[in-house]
């Protein structure tokens, strides 16, 4: 074969195969659209990483790293399927943990909004609706989202959590500093079960996922409502007894960060 036309052989094979894995990722992204756009949500407040300094004490997504604490936190809740289950492993292993509970949850279970108070854990305010704050004005925040189930909360428990997540962790800076002037706190994580996923959640990879990314004063995020949770009513024992092993105590965000 001449010189020439051996180079343009070559030269077309590597464009095919360009090609060719350009097709590949082209399908994969039409087909996991939502996988790869809920990843990008979730690293979204990394951006306030740098700034914590700047929000010291008012929004958190750990806690001191001097102290063996973790914190469970569960959101999306309270769900009739899983919350009561929750409730029981937790009761179990005497552990208390933080629950950051949607406002139209707890109008549908309002039962299980004063089982978790009268069981010593920790209510946090997730919003009504769980819309993207950042996607709302500051008006229908305050008064739609966490004023309204602020209120709903305490006719049932006798207080109005301080604690405030954010819907998908998204919240703006001037949000941040708008609810802090309203005397609340924003929580998010540090570490992320990732248990909202609705591939790759079978307790054993969420355990190994937790387990390499655990750390003194971590937040750790997971579900008790908005979809299938057996995986982390599955995964639930296991974490803790991971965790105890490693010489952790469990505790609920309020006590981490020694808040009253
Ligand atoms: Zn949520």
């Amino acid at each position: 074969m001449p010189f020439q036309k051996a180079v343009s052989k070559n030269y077309s094979e590597k464009a095919l195969n360009i090609f060719l894995i350009l097709l590949l990722l082209i399908t994969a992204l039409m087909l996991f659209p939502g996988e790869v756009q809920a990843e990008a949500d979730q690293d979204y407040p990394t951006d306030f990483e740098e700034k914590q300094g700047g929000y010291h004490g008012v929004f958190f997504r750990a806690g001191p790293e001097q102290k063996m604490k973790i914190a469970l936190s569960f959101d999306d809740g309270p769900s009739s399927n899983y919350t009561p289950l929750i409730l029981d492993i937790l009761k179990e292993y005497d552990i208390k943990a933080t629950f950051f509970l949607l406002g139209k949850q707890v109008e549908r279970h309002p039962e299980l909004a004063r089982r978790i108070d009268r069981e010593g854990h920790s209510i946090g305010n997730h919003s009504y609706s769980h819309r993207n704050f950042t996607r709302l004005d500051w008006e229908t925040v305050k008064k739609q989202e966490i004023e309204r189930t602020g209120k709903l909360i305490e006719d049932l428990t006798g207080q109005s959590p301080e604690l405030v997540r954010p819907p998908f962790g998204k919240i703006t800076e001037e949000q941040i500093v708008l609810l802090s002037e309203l005397g609340y706190k924003v929580i998010n994580w540090s570490v992320d079960t990732k248990d909202w996923r609705e591939d790759n959640n079978n307790p054993g990879m969420l355990l190994t996922r937790t387990r390499l990314k655990v750390h003194p004063g971590a937040i750790i995020l997971m579900h008790d409502g908005g979809g299938d949770r057996s995986h982390t009513v599955e995964f639930l024992p296991e974490l803790i007894e991971m965790l105890q092993n490693k010489g952790y105590d469990l505790v609920s965000v309020d006590d981490m960060l020694s808040l009253p």
